[in-house]
């Protein structure tokens, strides 16, 4: 697909929304209307927020293996 603000040409795999999210925000940020801007804000927030809880998912998932792998040696 096509970039809506200039004629970059993004490759339509399943990374396209994510590659397409990155490419405005680092290239046309600037040229986002006031809606647009917030509406990027609020979408890299909960991408952020869907990080921290999968590695927070991932970190408890980690102790609990060890803490299982300890319990069982008793
Ligand atoms: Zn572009």
């Amino acid at each position: 697909m096509k970039c809506k603000y200039c004629e970059k040409i993004l490759s339509d795999d399943a990374e396209l929304v994510l590659n397409y999210f990155h490419h405005v925000g680092s290239d046309h940020y600037d040229s986002l209307d006031a809606e647009d801007k917030m509406m990027y804000d609020i979408r890299k927030k909960m991408m952020q927020s869907k990080k921290d809880y999968e590695l927070k998912k991932k970190n408890v998932g980690d102790s609990d293996l060890i803490f299982n792998s300890k319990n069982s040696e008793i």
